[in-house]
């Protein structure tokens, strides 16, 4: 499925050229595309079967740049298979490389490959590109949620020394445990946030500053996604812990929002964090842009 408003805060919008996909870490228990697909929305209710949807490449050509708010030109960033991981093993090779092909003909277009199964991603990539360099509009990134799975990062840091500079980004979500031996060595975007959903698990705030703390002090663009339960949300714990009203948690946020103390409602628990809302982008997203704006680089 191509969405172009997926309500991913740190995307412009989603191509599906897999659908399904099978668990690799704590990260994937609660996995809301299992949950989309169970629904029937993908025509098949068995997660772990792969589909594929290589028409959709077609579909590039809809996230051409466009105007933003400022009235300048932007790039879109497209997450590639947030329904399943275009790195997994049941995806044949040949796929792969027209995908990568179709990647290649829209450089004005950003294609954000993020992966739990970085080992494949590496091999293919350097294989693909250690001769002339990774193309600039791919952004290539993995899943660390938490301690236990900080080796991934140590698998993107050997591509880069392999096939030389690229955007490397990593998503520390959803944030159910300590991520304080996470390495941001050689990455250029860091995204955060806790889970959202029926079944949530907690995200203590300690984890959260442990992955937002780095970033910041390591001057890599940051973004916080979203707190994912109100419960996990400061504003709301504090403002609980002082009101007699017994409120709710949902009911606590949505009062730190009408007075103005929580400034991004859109995100699911809120995404204030320390008084602010960060929710920055990778250098490359910038450089784009001004390409795109200067003319050197036709939309
Ligand atoms: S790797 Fe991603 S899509 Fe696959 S099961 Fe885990 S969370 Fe779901």
């Amino acid at each position: 499925m191509t969405v172009l408003n997926s309500g991913i805060s740190w995307c412009t919008g989603t191509l599906n050229l897999t659908v399904g996909c099978t668990k690799v870490s704590a990260a994937c228990d609660h996995c809301y595309a299992e949950t989309l697909v169970n629904r029937g929305l993908h025509g098949s209710r068995d997660f772990a079967e792969l589909r594929f949807f290589p028409q959709r490449l077609a579909d590039l050509r809809k996230f051409a740049p466009a105007k933003g708010a400022d009235g300048l030109v932007e790039p879109k960033m497209v997450f590639v298979n947030s329904l399943s991981d275009f790195w997994h093993e049941a995806i044949p090779d040949d796929f792969i490389e027209k995908a990568l092909d179709a990647f290649e003909a829209h450089p004005s277009t950003i294609m954000q490959i993020l992966t739990k199964r970085p080992v494949r991603m590496r091999k293919v990539i350097a294989a693909r590109y250690g001769n002339r360099g990774v193309p600039a509009n791919f952004w290539l990134g993995v899943s660390a949620e938490d301690n236990r799975v900080k080796g991934r990062l140590n698998i993107l840091r050997r591509l880069k020394d392999q096939v030389g500079d690229f955007t490397a980004f990593c998503s520390v979500e959803p944030i159910v445990a300590p991520c304080d031996e996470l390495d941001y060595a050689g990455l250029d975007w860091v995204l955060t946030g806790g889970e959202s959903g029926p079944r949530c698990r907690p995200m203590e705030f300690s984890w959260l500053e442990q992955a937002n703390e780095k970033a910041i002090e390591a001057d890599i663009a940051l973004h916080f996604k979203q707190f994912g339960a109100p419960r996990n949300n400061p504003l709301v714990v504090e403002m609980m812990r002082r009101s007699a009203r017994g409120l709710s948690p949902t009911a606590t946020l949505k009062m730190a929002v009408d007075l103005g103390a929580e400034l991004a409602p859109h995100e699911k628990g809120g995404a204030t964090y320390k008084g602010r809302v960060i929710q920055e982008k990778p250098p490359h997203w910038h450089k784009l842009k001004a390409e795109l704006n200067s003319g050197r680089l036709v939309a």
